[in-house]
């Protein structure tokens, strides 16, 4: 816990550094609501700032309110989600607009509990919310804000451990002004994402550098503490890229687990049951070549891709086992969700027949 002093000190210097050097034209901070301040909250979860405003602006131009997304199609929310990572994160949204749409009239709900309890919502994106869109008095505790509060007030331990979240949220609540909660918020999450970044921060120009105790002792490299490393288990994986003419086969992920929803390829957990696969549905195979493996990393095991392309004579009725299969033309990357290496190699069968065609002209 901080003095009172020194906690009112850390509030009036923030808020007097952002009334200077903070962000006040992000396209979710003109005309502010709830709905963008949200989507923004959730789309710059784990992405940075510049990384996310063209996916918000593209998001916003097609569902201009929570009733159109709560109306659109899974598949279009995914599509258009395609690339930022992280899908939960679109399937929440997509769930929290229908539960919008159909408890609030379309309206987000402006009581914290309500909000709490919208699919994908914690503490945080809440506090934000309410605080950045209404003026709400609620603290918050993104990535950042952890990163500035460890490291003023030297609170060891990895942030992502009960004791220390929570030490760090007492922290939060007692720094948290009454007025002017929006633009506190706002210069916490702007001052970690500038001046106190996790590996050069700019402690000179720090607004807090005169009482910050990592700064005055000069370990702020020990700020915020460090998970204990464990090495990623590997898997394997065997995709399957069927084509015919200018067409190919992606199926439909199931809704849960990984990339839930998402299309891709056909995929096995070996060489020999994409054989037996292939020979099961006795497909006419024109050729077949095995493409560059890579490696795709989650946050708790690395994938090891293994894909073939496999040309066909004649496009098959049908394919076992794959009901949720659909030929897509290769011309343009589908609108649908696509995991992020089925549209990398979507991208190279769209290289590939773009030169081909260039050839034939
Ligand atoms: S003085 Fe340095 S370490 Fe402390 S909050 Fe500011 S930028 Fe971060």
């Amino acid at each position: 816990m901080l003095q009172q002093q020194d906690a009112v000190w850390f509030s009036n210097q923030l808020v007097s550094w952002y009334q200077q050097h903070g962000r006040k034209t992000l396209p979710w901070q003109l005309n502010k609501s709830p709905y963008k301040t949200w989507l923004s909250e959730v789309m710059l979860q784990q992405t940075q700032v510049a990384t996310v405003i063209p996916y918000f602006e593209r998001f916003t131009s097609r569902f201009a309110d929570i009733n159109a997304l709560a109306q659109a199609p899974l598949d279009e929310v995914l599509h258009l989600w395609t690339g930022l990572g992280y899908y939960a994160r679109a399937r929440n949204l997509h769930k929290a607009a229908q539960v919008m749409a159909a408890d609030y009239r379309g309206e987000f709900p402006c009581q914290f509990d309500q909000v709490l309890a919208l699919p994908g919502i914690g503490r945080s994106t809440a506090g934000a919310v309410l605080s950045l869109a209404l003026g709400q008095h609620y603290p918050i505790l993104d990535g950042n804000c952890k990163r500035v509060l460890a490291r003023f007030a030297a609170v060891s331990g990895w942030p992502g451990d009960k004791k220390t979240e929570q030490q760090l949220w007492q922290l939060a609540e007692q720094v948290t002004p009454k007025n002017t909660v929006a633009e506190f918020n706002q210069a916490m999450m702007d001052l970690g994402a500038s001046l106190c970044s996790r590996s050069k921060p700019r402690c000179a120009e720090c607004p807090l550098k005169l009482k910050c105790k990592a700064a005055l002792a000069g370990e702020q490299a020990l700020y915020p503490g460090k998970k204990a490393k464990k090495a990623l288990p590997e898997k394997q994986s065997f995709w399957l890229l069927l084509q015919h003419d200018d067409k190919v086969l992606l199926s439909q992920r199931p809704a849960a687990g990984l990339w839930g929803g998402l299309y891709g390829f056909i995929e096995f957990a070996s060489s020999d049951e994409r054989e037996h696969y292939l020979a099961l549905n006795a497909l006419d195979v024109k050729s077949r070549n095995d493409l560059a493996g890579f490696r795709h990393t989650f946050s708790h095991f690395h994938l090891w891709i293994q894909p073939q392309l496999v040309q066909l004579k004649h496009k098959p009725d049908n394919v076992q086992e794959q009901s949720a299969a659909t030929w897509f033309t290769i011309e343009r990357i589908p609108p649908v969700g696509l995991s992020a290496p089925a549209k990398q190699l979507f991208q190279q069968l769209l290289a590939a027949s773009t030169g081909n065609k260039d050839k034939a002209i």
